[in-house]
């Protein structure tokens, strides 16, 4: 049993949709020892219980985000819970010593289960980009139309944005880019270029990074926003948070708005893939009708990022999407929402 504590958390973190890293192993093996060592000195029942919730709820937790910092969160908590389920295994005079430790570490167990699991609740509401617990998103359209939507993040890019909207125009479909407000601020002149072209583009916050979206009043929003309305003319009304990752005020900010928050169904990580024959295998297996494509025309508003991947992929993901019967569509046009707020209310941003 305490082998299969060791083994269980090793090829969990290993063969996770986030693929752990040997240092995320080591973590969680820690981890293990430590929960069986906790757990061979509290109520064997407690113990048992407490561990295998715990250990089941983190192990799906793996399966549910495919937000690429989770591995980090869940590989320890996962370790821990899955030492404290095998504890009460362990030969009863193992168990037996350190007694006298017993009613200060039964509290401390259950505070821990506690944190863990409320943590838990959080981390899946803000990283999973299909959960809804934190209010109102889009992860896809109608499924009973043939139509889907092909997003691009991150960008402008100076090569890969715009070599993408030709590819689009070859195969007569338009795409939706959430855009960088830093990037923007660079290259204004390609958000221009794509709204001239017919494609539709959307708000993806202004410095793109991994910590502001826990701040309440999210000014990312409005910055972002503004600095798309001084160099572009318009207001989108589609806003993708960076990473997926929300909260209920975030939602609450997008909605007063009168926007939308968007997340995708289908992604194949094509920020860290680089075959581009892999990449359209991948998303062309997971893509149904009313299916929102995640894509990367850049890296984190980067303007150097190179995503010639993407390009190479988009053509093969194009044939196969017509292969399918699927037609690409613009987000506003899949979901049936404004892409841009009227006059009215973008004033106030130019
Ligand atoms: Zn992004």
């Amino acid at each position: 049993m305490t082998a299969l504590a060791v083994a269980l958390p090793v090829a969990a973190v290993r063969r996770s949709p986030i693929h752990g890293a040997p240092l995320h192993v080591v973590l969680c093996m820690l981890l293990a020892l430590v929960g069986l060592a906790v757990g061979t000195r509290v109520s064997a029942t407690l113990t048992a219980a407490a561990g295998a919730a715990g250990a089941a709820v983190t192990a799906w937790l793996f399966t549910q985000t495919s937000y690429p910092g989770a591995v980090d969160v869940l590989a320890a908590p996962f370790g821990l819970f899955t030492g404290l389920a095998a504890a009460p295994f362990l030969p009863a005079s193992v168990r037996g010593h350190a007694r006298a430790a017993r009613p200060l570490l039964q509290p401390a167990a259950l505070g821990l289960t506690a944190v863990v699991l409320g943590f838990a609740v959080f981390w899946t509401g803000s990283t999973n980009p299909r959960v809804e617990w934190f209010g109102e998103l889009h992860s896809h359209g109608n499924r009973s139309q043939n139509l889907v939507a092909i997003t691009f993040d991150d960008g402008p890019n100076p090569d890969g944005t715009l070599a993408v909207a030709q590819i689009l125009d070859e195969h007569d479909a338009k795409g939706t880019f959430f855009e960088v407000g830093k990037a923007v601020v660079q290259r204004p002149d390609i958000s221009r270029a794509l709204l001239d072209d017919g494609h539709v583009v959307g708000n993806h916050s202004y410095l793109h990074d991994a910590v502001r979206y826990l701040d309440p009043r999210y000014p990312e929003l409005d910055r972002a926003e503004r600095t798309i309305a001084e160099n572009t003319g318009v207001c989108p009304a589609l806003f993708r948070p960076p990473h997926g990752t929300h909260t209920p005020f975030m939602s609450r900010a997008v909605t007063s708005r009168g926007m939308n928050l968007v997340t995708w169904d289908v992604s194949a990580q094509d920020w860290v893939e680089n075959d581009p024959a892999r990449l359209a295998a991948n998303i062309l297996a997971e893509v149904r009708p009313g299916s929102i494509i995640l894509l990367h025309d850049g890296l984190d508003g980067n303007i150097p990022a190179d995503r010639s991947v993407v390009v190479k992929a988009l053509p093969a993901i194009l044939d196969g999407l017509k292969a399918r019967g699927l037609t690409p569509v613009t987000l506003d046009a899949l979901l049936g929402v404004p892409a841009y707020l009227p006059d009215s209310q973008c004033a106030r941003y130019r």
